[in-house]
């Protein structure tokens, strides 16, 4: 099996709905406890436990764990780490939550890494020897035509 990156890893952990990895992959028995759908602890074999949808996690109460997706399958199918994630992989279309589209996720956004946000990239330019001269010549126009100004303010009286 090739290496998942941490992505894909990720992906398997947080998009895999974990109610349906219960119910429809796992098949864990599941008790309706005060309008709460409650699952088998495949540890301690009660029902003391509870889904969390914002964190995809699945938690027993009484042992104080929490199990991801990858986790739940380990303990329920008595795998490795490795063989959940396959499993996981190979189920990955049917477990993906509905709400959201069945394309792959985009890649992470990276902050911009444009030359410009060098900032010796930008303070270097413009450094050819042309654009150098030009910049003096013009200022020697400057200065001598202040000059010019200054003897005709002179010469005035
Ligand atoms: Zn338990």
């Amino acid at each position: 099996m090739p290496r998942l990156s941490s992505q894909q890893l990720h992906s398997l952990r947080n998009d895999l709905n974990i109610d349906r990895l219960v119910i429809e992959l796992l098949h864990i028995p599941t008790q309706e406890i005060n309008a709460l759908r409650r699952f088998q602890c495949p540890l301690c074999g009660r029902f003391h436990t509870a889904t969390h949808p914002d964190t995809n996690l699945a938690r027993c109460f009484d042992c104080r764990k929490n199990f991801n997706t990858i986790e739940l399958v380990m303990v329920v199918r008595q795998i490795r780490f490795r063989e959940a994630v396959a499993y996981l992989k190979k189920h990955e279309r049917l477990l993906v939550n509905r709400s959201r589209p069945l394309e792959p996720q985009p890649a992470l956004h990276k902050p911009p890494s444009t030359p410009t946000s060098n900032p010796r990239v930008t303070s270097s330019y413009p450094s050819d020897a042309k654009t150098i001269r030009d910049q003096q010549n013009q200022a020697n126009t400057t200065v001598s035509s202040h000059l010019t100004a200054m003897k005709r303010i002179l010469n005035r009286d």
